[in-house]
């Protein structure tokens, strides 16, 4: 078994590297042109002329590309190309395919990184900080790590015991038939993801990308068909989520969902798959990382410097659009009386604007529906007794979506800001008494349907251990004196429970044994050639 991979290091973009050089000439020339998007079925170009524009969320009259859509011909030849070309890909092994996608890897460490990273920036309008550490680090890990997990199944999965005249072993024999994998917008590296790791343990796939991340969705299916990957393996299909889950769940080869998006989608998916189960060959695996309402905690024995950067960090890089974000925070109020103007005046000083301007920590948010959507709840907000804005509160929409950092304070522990994701840079403090940390720790546990990340900040030992005890359920990933974004590959294997999904953990081994259905093989050495046994003979 060779050594486990190492994390992929970020560059830091300095001023005067070579990187800041590269990323910036690859972001011009990216914008001189208009690139026309084909699907991708049995690894031909299809240009179906149905198409729609990719835009610059931070200049959102700036085209980048037009997109051809697929339509009901083409989801069905991309679910028969997945299905067809299952064999093959089973037959290439373990190594073969591990192969590809350390190629894969080793492509976008290297010459396809600027290319992938300046797209992430324009399509999904994220500095180059967020681009480097999701569109190359986090997949690059994906790659290399989970190659490394499967490869592992194999030694650790084998049979305990074959007794004498007898073989035992096990097959990791992949799920029959073809995975629909549906990618969120606002992770390059999760897009590359759901149809990679079915694919590493023998699955195809068909690859349905969010209509707001195509652009930097295509780099990535260009690499990994130079990495080698053969025809029909991965099929990517831009268009129509709902008529792409439509004609792919009714196929009888159907075998499971690789989903990362909304709750309330997800939710919609798993009836639908449910409905259609009487068509199905197998029982088809649900896998879907969803929604959050992420939180932070501080006990009135804190870091307060610690606590002020996990808030400013956690609530508004990439704008708040991390599943992860810290979006309520429950704060004593001898803290917050030491924080507050620190705080504001912090915020203050938080640049925003286009993402080839690398000062600036924050861009634009995704598309015209989420700034009304975030709009409307800072609206809300302004005319509520229970709520004050603190900090930002201003929206603008003339060159681009921007939201500023928003903070609210409130006194009602389950207003509206508390409870439900708004996947924006807006974050609701609620301040409680110094010696109710117990209490807001319930508080916490309860109010919100989501449990995905939370953080506490205390000092003092007993104090994490209360908190970790309490709120056990409510995050799949716990923070300790952190913010509660920025899980790595292998370190933090990442998802939640509740509305926040199936918890099976992207970035660890568990989320590969989904795509798996063993066969388990007894050879016999010594073949009985007598039926009867021993205790049957007479005296
Ligand atoms: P979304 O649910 O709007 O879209 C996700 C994907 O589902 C997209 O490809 C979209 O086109 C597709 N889709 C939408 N409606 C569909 C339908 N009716 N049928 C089939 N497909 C459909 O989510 P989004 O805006 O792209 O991403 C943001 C959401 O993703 C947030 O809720 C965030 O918390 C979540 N997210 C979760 C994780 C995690 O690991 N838990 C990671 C990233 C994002």
């Amino acid at each position: 078994m060779k050594a486990h991979p190492v994390n992929e290091p970020i560059l830091p973009y300095t001023l005067g590297s070579n990187e800041r050089t590269t990323i910036l000439e690859q972001i011009e020339k990216q914008m001189s042109e208009v690139i026309e998007i084909p699907c991708i079925i049995n690894g031909k170009e299809v240009f179906t002329g149905n198409t729609v524009t990719q835009v610059i969320p931070h200049k959102s009259n700036h085209v980048i590309a037009n997109v051809h859509l697929a339509g009901k011909n083409e989801i069905e030849e991309a679910c028969e190309a997945a299905t067809r070309s299952q064999k093959n890909w089973i037959n290439l092994g373990l190594e073969g395919r591990c192969k590809i996608f350390e190629k894969c890897a080793d492509l976008l460490a290297g010459e396809w990184r600027m290319k992938v990273n300046a797209a992430t920036m324009l399509n999904q309008s994220k500095t180059v900080f967020q681009a480097e550490i999701d569109s190359a680090c986090e997949l690059i890990d994906f790659w290399r790590f989970n190659c490394y997990y499967a490869r592992k199944f194999h030694d650790d999965f084998q049979p305990l015991v074959s007794p004498d005249g007898v073989e035992n072993s096990t097959e990791i024999r992949p799920l029959e038939g073809f995975i629909l994998a549906i990618t969120p917008f606002n992770f390059t590296s999760i897009a590359g993801n759901l149809p990679s790791a079915p694919a590493i343990v023998g699955c195809t796939s068909l690859w349905k990308p969010s209509r707001n991340s195509y652009f930097s969705n295509y780099y990535l299916m260009q690499l990994m068909m130079e990495a080698g990957l053969p025809a029909g393996v991965i099929n990517f299909l831009p268009g129509s989520g709902e008529e792409i889950t439509d004609i792919s769940v009714k196929n009888s080869n159907f075998a499971g969902l690789h989903f990362t998006g909304s709750t309330k989608t997800f939710q919609g998916l798993w009836s639908k798959i449910s409905d259609n189960l009487n068509n199905l060959k197998s029982y088809p695996r649900i896998v879907g990382e969803t929604g959050g309402k992420d939180f932070v905690i501080a006990h009135p024995d804190c870091d307060k410097k610690g606590l002020l950067v996990a808030l400013i960090r956690g609530a508004f890089e990439y704008q708040g659009q991390k599943c992860s974000a810290a979006s309520r925070a429950y704060i004593p109020h001898s803290i917050w009386d030491d924080i507050k103007d620190n705080l504001l005046s912090e915020i203050n000083k938080i640049n925003m604007g286009d993402a080839r301007e690398l000062t600036n920590f924050m861009t634009a948010v995704i598309d015209n529906r989420a700034f009304e959507r975030i709009r409307g709840y800072i609206e809300r907000t302004k005319i509520r007794d229970s709520c004050e804005i603190f900090a930002g509160g201003k929206c603008s929409d003339s060159d681009g979506w921007f939201i500023e950092p928003t903070v609210i304070l409130t006194n009602n522990p389950t207003s509206e800001t508390m409870v439900d994701e708004i996947f924006g840079p807006v974050l609701t403090i609620y301040l409680y008494e110094d010696e109710k940390f117990e209490e807001i720790l319930e508080i916490c546990d309860k109010s919100s349907p989501y449990a995905l990340t939370g953080s506490i900040f205390a000092n003092n030992e007993d104090d994490i251990q209360t908190a970790f005890k309490a709120l056990r359920f409510s995050a799949g990933n716990f923070y300790i004196n952190d913010k509660p974004t920025g899980a790595v590959v292998a370190q933090q294997p990442f998802g939640g429970a509740r509305a926040s999904g199936t918890n099976d953990k992207a970035g660890g081994p568990l989320n590969l044994l989904r795509w798996i259905s063993p066969r388990s093989i007894k050879r016999t050495l010594d073949i009985p050639h007598e039926w009867k046994y021993p205790f049957m003979e007479s005296q």
